[in-house]
Order: structure tokens, then C-alpha cells, then sequence
């Protein structure tokens, strides 16, 4: 299949044309190529939600209103009572539903992580990974281990860990190794372990805030740099970042980028602190960022749009300059590929046809004003136009 993309302006830089044959961007088009107006549309290339948590989506299910109490502990409690009292709830044909509504907005990468307990073992895993195989066609996916439920605190949880990245989870997840577990060596020592067996990516969520949170993170630079793991670690929302005195924050800067561990940010809500965007850019720490959970128990407001999450980063980061509204356009395209590993990524000559068009004047508007996408496409297939998938959707 060969298309040309005529009057596109890529990243907003000079309007051009872009030719697409067999899947990849190519310099010259084949002749007898099918032609397609931008119509001056920005192209950047798909959109990257590089954490999510799309096995516990409620969408499709009717409106839910939010029910939990405050406090991540009884946020968690609360999404298993309401999970279980779902007889039919289905991780396989949930997490479908959100890829389509991913597909739609101009995501074409993800990285989700999924639940694993004792409760529930490894039964959102195999959901996930099921949908994964299905929509290989329109994203590329990883998934992520997650023991949402706690680690040391639930006897067996390391076990199911360790079965699903023997299984072929893409990456080991953690949670608050002191806020939720009160042993940070333990949970600790037990994931990197795992990602040393398997040669699996870690990606922890760290929401302990302030010292607490330093802590943890001066932990985990400490196992990634005993174990060779640089580069291949990632901590997601890093509140602490956005909450420790000045001098720790720069120490703290210094062990991300002599590990180069990535910082996830998705610009959290209310008064939670978060990690200061662009001072951990310009110091060289790699960003990205994602939806977090879309439509579940954790609260409604999260639409799986990526250019709305950079805006809302770029809101919560009081940013008003092009440059700094772009950078977290960065966070949700680049940002996120480099994390996932994603090859051929990008707009040149030989990278994976995969890109998005959006009607705006430049990124910052794109971000600014987020509108439903001119088109999508997925490996040099169109899969989406004007907000709506024009391929079969998988849930
Ligand atoms: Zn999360």
C-alpha cells in the first residue's frame, strides 16, 4: 500500500509531502500512489500513552460515579469490591475498548500496567495479553506486571511477578515500597530480582512523597546501578520530586541521570505535588507521560486523548511559552517511544509509517486545542479519520 500525504507540515516545520510504501515513510513515492490531502494538518508521529492501566476500564459499562474515600489504600480497596461485584467484567474486552478509543485519538503506542494479586492472579495478565496479540495490527503494546494490591503485604504476590514476566510481560512494576508495603528492601530486592531473571524493564510507581519518597528513589538507583539495569528503569509519578527541598531535588537529579532512569509524570490533580517538568528536562532526565487509569474507580476525568494529557501537564506546569507547551508534546510522543524502545520511531525516511495528523498551526496548538484527529495511521494504514476508527474495533 502507497500513499502520499500531500500539504502536511511535520512537527509544524515548512509544509511538505510525506510518501508511506509497504509500512515506513520512504524519501520518493512510488509511482501510481494513492493520494491523500493534509490539507496543512501537523504531522507528528503517533501518539505514545506510556502508562496506563487499561485492564480495569469501566467504559462501555455506563457512567460510574467515583464511590472511593481519600487515600490510595482505600482507592484500592474500592476498586476491588467494585471489580468483584462485576460478574461479567471481562480484562480482555475492557482493555479492547480503551485501545479503540486510544486508536481513535492518535495513539498508536502504549505501555499499560496490569493488576496481579493473589485475588485475582494472573487473570488480567492473560486478558491484556490476549487484547495485545488482537490489536497488533493498530498498536504496539507493553505490558507491565503490576502488584497493585502490594507486594510484601500479600503472601505470594513475587510468585505471580515472576510467572508473568516468565509469561512475556514486558516490564516489572512496584508500588510505594514503604507507603503500601513498610518494607522497601523487601518489594525492592524482589522486583529487581525478577527483572534480573528475565531481562525485563522496571517501572515502579512511587506516589510516597517528600523523604519518604527520596528515599525510595535513592533505593532504586542503588539496585539499577548493582544490577546494570541503567537505562532500563523508569518511576512513575515520583511525587517526591515535586516535594523535597531544593538541595535534595538536585541530588536526586544527579542519580536519575547516572542510571538514566526515566521520570513518568501525567500532571496529577488537586494540590498532589508532582515532578518539575522542565527543570528535569534541561538537567537531561528523559520524560514521558500517560493517561493513567481511563474511565475505572479511580476517578473519571482521564480520556486516553494524549494531546489533552500534554495539555494538562503543560497546565499543571504553569507553562505558557511554545517551547514549553512542546516539551510535554515531547513527553507524549518521543518521550514515551524512547521508554518503550519503540524502533523506527519518528517521521524520517525508513521509520514505521506510524503518525497523526491534527489540525493546528503548530504543536503548541495542537496542544492547546487538542481536536479530534484529522487521521491516524497505524504502519502505513489509515485506521482513523476525524476522531472515529475506520477499521473493525477490537472491543
Ligand atoms: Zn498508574
Amino acid at each position: 500500500m502507497t500513499i502520499i500525504l500531500k500539504n502536511i507540515s511535520p512537527w509544524g516545520r515548512a509544509v511538505t509531502d510525506l510518501a508511506v510504501s509497504d509500512g515506513r515513510i520512504v524519501s520518493e513515492a512510488p509511482a501510481g500512489a494513492q493520494v491523500i490531502d493534509g490539507g496543512g494538518a501537523i504531522a507528528l508521529p503517533g501518539l505514545v500513552d506510556a502508562h496506563g492501566h487499561i485492564d480495569k476500564t469501566l467504559l462501555g459499562m455506563g457512567w460510574r460515579p467515583f464511590t472511593a474515600a481519600a487515600g490510595v489504600q482505600s482507592m484500592i480497596a474500592n476498586e476491588r469490591r467494585l471489580l468483584s461485584e462485576i460478574a461479567d467484567f471481562s480484562p480482555a474486552r475492557q482493555s479492547a475498548r480503551v485501545v479503540d478509543r486510544m486508536v481513535a485519538r492518535g495513539t498508536t503506542h502504549c505501555r499499560t500496567h496490569v493488576d496481579i494479586g493473589p485475588d485475582i492472579g494472573l487473570a488480567h495478565f492473560h486478558g491484556v495479553a490476549e487484547t495485545r496479540d488482537a490489536v497488533r495490527d493498530r498498536m504496539d503494546m507493553q505490558i507491565v506486571a503490576f502488584p497493585q494490591t502490594g507486594v510484601m503485604t500479600r503472601p505470594g504476590t513475587l510468585e505471580l511477578l515472576d510467572r508473568a514476566c516468565a509469561e512475556g510481560a514486558d516490564a516489572i512494576g512496584g508500588l510505594d515500597p514503604i507507603g503500601i508495603d513498610q518494607d522497601p528492601k523487601g518489594q525492592l530486592d524482589g522486583l529487581f530480582a525478577i527483572a534480573d531473571r528475565h531481562g525485563v524493564e522496571v517501572d515502579i510507581h512511587l506516589h510516597d512523597r517528600g523523604e519518604v519518597g527520596a528515599v525510595t528513589l535513592d533505593m532504586i538507583h542503588e539496585r539499577t546501578k548493582a544490577l546494570g539495569l541503567k537505562g532500563r528503569v523508569a518511576v512513575s509519578h515520583a511525587f517526591c520530586l515535586g516535594s523535597v527541598p531544593d538541595d535534595r531535588l538536585a541530588g536526586l537529579i544527579g542519580k536519575l541521570l547516572d542510571q538514566d532512569i526515566a521520570i513518568m509524570t501525567h500532571g496529577p490533580s488537586g494540590d498532589t505535588p508532582f515532578p518539575p517538568v522542565r527543570r528535569l528536562h534541561d538537567a537531561g532526565v528523559r520524560l514521558f507521560t500517560g493517561s493513567d487509569g481511563i474511565r475505572d474507580s479511580w476517578g473519571p476525568l482521564n480520556s486516553g486523548d494524549m494531546l489533552q494529557r500534554a495539555f494538562i501537564v503543560a497546565y499543571r506546569n504553569g507553562f505558557r511559552r511554545d517551547e514549553d507547551i512542546a516539551l510535554t508534546l515531547d513527553m507524549a510522543t518521543t518521550g514515551g517511544a524512547q521508554v518503550m524502545g519503540a524502533a523506527g520511531y519518528g517521521l524520517d525516511p525508513d521509520c514505521t509509517a506510524d503518525l497523526v495528523l491534527v489540525d493546528a498551526e503548530t504543536p503548541a496548538e495542537a496542544v492547546v486545542e487538542h481536536p479530534p484527529r484529522r487521521l491516524v495511521m497505524k504502519r502505513g494504514r489509515v485506521v482513523a479519520e476525524n476522531g472515529r476508527l475506520t477499521i473493525e474495533p477490537a472491543g
